[in-house]
């Protein structure tokens, strides 16, 4: 197997591979992106960089582990109710003791 950099990376362009990172984060990829992907990262040290600060970015603004994101879909919609009213219960009453 002799394939160049630039075959490979010409597989999928730059602005595909950041589509790419950029979908992932909203919905698991197929397996023909992903390994697509994976492949452009391992090349280009540009799109490389922007997939890590894309994860920290990411990260920032929701900063959630994945314990936290099972437990979040095993609630059911009732439950899921209640911790509302419950947050909503006790931020009511934040406000009420700030007030004061
Ligand atoms: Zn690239």
């Amino acid at each position: 197997m002799c394939l160049s950099h630039s075959y490979l990376t010409g597989v999928m362009n730059c602005k595909k591979a950041t589509e790419l990172v950029e979908k992932g984060f909203i919905q698991p990829l197929t397996l023909k992106e992903f390994l697509a992907l994976r492949v452009h990262l391992s090349l280009c040290s540009d799109c490389k960089n922007y997939k890590h600060y894309s994860v920290l970015l990411e990260k920032a603004i929701r900063p959630k582990t994945d314990h936290e994101h099972d437990i979040a879909y095993r609630l059911t919609d009732a439950q899921k109710e209640e911790i509302k009213l419950k947050l909503n219960q006790s931020m009511e009453d934040k406000s009420k003791n700030s007030g004061m």
